[in-house]
């Protein structure tokens, strides 16, 4: 996988010392400290209440509905309306919910 110059920068933030950047430097860190980054924007900027999350896959989140997004579906600075739009809305059981319809799979109730 290829990085950024802003994506090895949060890697590098979020690192406490030169000795904990070279230690730490893989991959799978690189990509956590970027997902932590997003988790925190959804958070504190955007003020969602964060339902569940991976730190290596996605998030979910509550704003009137929950929301499920892969951490790459979406990135810092994106408005609340285009996330909610990428992100798909999660039903009462736990299923993807369709926009176009709007019923829970499982259970039938409106969403
Ligand atoms: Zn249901």
């Amino acid at each position: 996988m290829e990085f950024t110059i802003s994506q090895i920068r949060t890697y590098i933030q979020s690192q406490d010392s030169m000795g904990d950047i070279l230690h730490n430097l893989s991959e799978t860190n690189i990509i956590k400290a970027i997902n932590e980054k997003k988790l925190d924007y959804l958070e504190d900027d955007l003020g969602l209440e964060i339902a569940d999350y991976e730190i290596l896959d996605g998030v979910s989140f509550i704003d009137g509905n929950e929301f499920s997004i892969g951490f790459d579906g979406f990135e810092i600075g994106d408005s609340l309306k285009d996330i909610e739009d990428a992100a798909d809305i999660v039903s009462c059981c736990g299923d993807v919910v369709d926009r176009d319809i709007m019923i829970c799979p499982t259970c039938k109730e409106h969403i």
